[in-house]
């Protein structure tokens, strides 16, 4: 069995939403019963998405084998409700350094080695071996960055080479661009499209479809008028408008005839059976559009400058209520700023802390932990909300006034929380955290067994610190409970106060594996007692 490819580049700027694009190509072939995956290529110079701040670049999406990748393998996962791995984010150092070792060891035995063909040849390799291990119908690879960026070229041009070297019948090329309109009601401009083709054709690559985003729908005048600049069929150029939901770009792609067009292209036509399996997934877009009552969750946080830093908490959210019919409002709340303004927090269904990194704004959540206690609000903390509710329990119910994580505190006298054993030696930042997934047991009768209805699961993890175990005995006494440890019992895993209405924390990162209409359960949980 042969993989088809597409390639999907994006034009004009950043931000338009290529992800969602590859994304929802993958999700029609998906439905269609095609085996399909997806990849991300990052031409940034960073080995990994791991040591990059998220504020500026977004979520770091942790895989099941500890791949700490872009925020777009999140979006694969959720539309396609399939686990990545972590080869399907490609980046350049990756690339590079695979060279250079292999050029150490002197693998290519003497050869001036090049760009081309030694680095297109790692890209294409790659590529190649993940349809082949994967047993691929489908692979759709997004291209990051916009055409005309410097580090893009390489993968650029071993894109082109692929397709010479598979034929126009095993690969397409979908180019992603703008199409803007000055006011609401205006014309909708084609130049900047028109000049991305170009800068495209320059490099050798001719797209097959365009996906043109725009407010409203693409009116036909401009879909001509892109079509003849860009030399493509005016009923391939698609309108990708704006949404409500980005769950529904699957369906306006679908209603323009893009997977008959895709089959088309690839002779699969008649083959296959394009309707397929839409029920399913139109319940379970439509379940996100229901508004039947709202909850309002606080998400107290470090990095709420940008919501996509916490992207897949943002959509676990909206899978929980989507579950129980309702929506939820999030208002994201600065850590650093919340002193003096705690009380404030009053005003919410549910308060939720996300993962963090260092001692800026860890006081405010510190606080905000305790306040939730206090108040009998409910509480999911994720992470270091986890491990910054343990503190504040230290510190108030404890009365252990300087309790604190070796974190953030190295000389604190109570070290409920602490590095990681194994993390003592460790001097390299990158990759260097406890990832990825690690098998966790669930104490019988406890809150979480309730939620998890399972004794074992596995979770994804991110973690340099974890609770200090000698403090359990006390934790326990003044009623927080550890109910659930991993690694025979060295690492506490969740924590819960029984007496409170919902007070939850967990080590690992749930929402990584939270997917439309299959929230993850202590989300599930959170939601619940939060709408109650
Ligand atoms: N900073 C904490 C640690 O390293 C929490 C990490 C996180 O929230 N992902 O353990």
């Amino acid at each position: 069995m042969q993989t088809k490819f597409i390639f999907v580049t994006g034009g004009v700027m950043s931000g338009l939403g290529k992800g969602v694009v590859t994304s929802s190509i993958a999700k029609l072939l998906q439905l269609s019963n095609q085996k399909v995956s997806c990849v991300k290529i990052d031409p940034y110079l960073n080995y990994d998405a791991g040591t990059m701040n998220p504020v500026a670049h977004g979520e770091v999406f942790v895989t099941d084998d500890g791949g700490e990748c872009d925020m777009d393998i999140g979006n694969y996962e959720r539309f396609l409700n399939q686990n990545m791995r972590k080869t399907h984010n490609i980046t350049t150092a990756q690339i590079y350094s695979a060279v250079i070792e292999a050029e150490r060891r002197g693998e290519y035995l003497g050869a001036c080695v090049q760009i081309i063909p030694h680095i297109t040849d790692e890209i294409k390799k790659r590529i190649l071996k993940i349809a082949d291990d994967e047993h691929l119908d489908f692979l759709v690879v997004e291209c990051g960055g916009t055409v005309g960026d410097i580090e893009s070229l390489p993968f650029l041009e071993a894109l082109r080479q692929l397709r010479l070297e598979l034929g126009p019948q095993e690969v397409i090329f979908v180019h992603v661009t703008l199409a803007p309109s000055l006011e609401v009601v205006g014309e909708q401009k084609t130049k900047p499209t028109q000049h991305s083709v170009q800068e495209l054709r320059r490099i050798g690559i001719q797209p097959d479809m365009m996906a043109v985003r725009c407010t409203q729908p693409l009116l036909d005048s401009t879909r001509k008028k892109i079509s003849m600049f860009s030399n493509v069929t005016s009923t391939d150029v698609f309108s990708c408008h704006d949404v409500p939901s980005i769950f529904s770009v699957p369906q306006i792609l679908y209603e323009q005839g893009i997977v008959d067009k895709i089959f088309t292209k690839f002779n699969k036509v008649g083959m296959i059976n394009s309707a397929a399996n839409w029920d399913k997934w139109n319940n379970i877009v439509n379940s996100m559009q229901n508004k039947d009552g709202e909850i309002k969750i606080a998400m107290v946080g470090k990095y709420v400058t940008l919501t996509d830093s916490y992207v897949s908490v943002n959509h676990a959210l909206k899978h929980a209520a989507a579950k129980i019919g309702k929506s939820v409002s999030i208002d994201w709340i600065d850590s650093e700023e919340i002193n003096g303004k705690v009380n404030d927090l009053v005003k919410y269904n549910g308060i939720l802390v996300p993962g963090g990194f260092g001692s800026r704004g860890a006081e405010g959540i510190i606080k905000t932990a305790n306040f939730a206690r206090e108040k009998n609000i409910p509480y999911l903390g994720i992470c270091f909300g986890f491990q910054l509710a343990a503190v504040a329990f230290g510190r108030h119910v404890l009365n252990y006034s300087d309790a604190n994580s070796t974190e953030l505190d190295p000389k604190t006298s109570h070290p409920v929380v602490d590095l990681l054993p194994e993390q003592k030696t460790v001097s390299n930042m990158g990759g260097s955290l406890r990832l990825g997934a690690h098998d966790i047991t669930i104490k019988p009768s406890t809150i979480a067994y309730k939620a998890y209805n399972a004794s074992h699961v596995s979770r994804r993890h991110r973690h340099r610190y974890e609770i200090n175990t000698k403090y359990l005995p006390e934790f326990e006494k003044h009623g927080l409970v550890f109910s659930a440890e991993s690694d025979n019992s060295k690492r506490m895993e969740m924590l819960e106060i029984p007496s409170h209405k919902f007070y939850f924390g967990v080590q690992f990162h749930p929402e990584f594996n939270s997917r439309p209409g299959f929230p993850e359960e202590s989300f599930e949980a959170f939601i619940q007692a939060s709408a109650s």
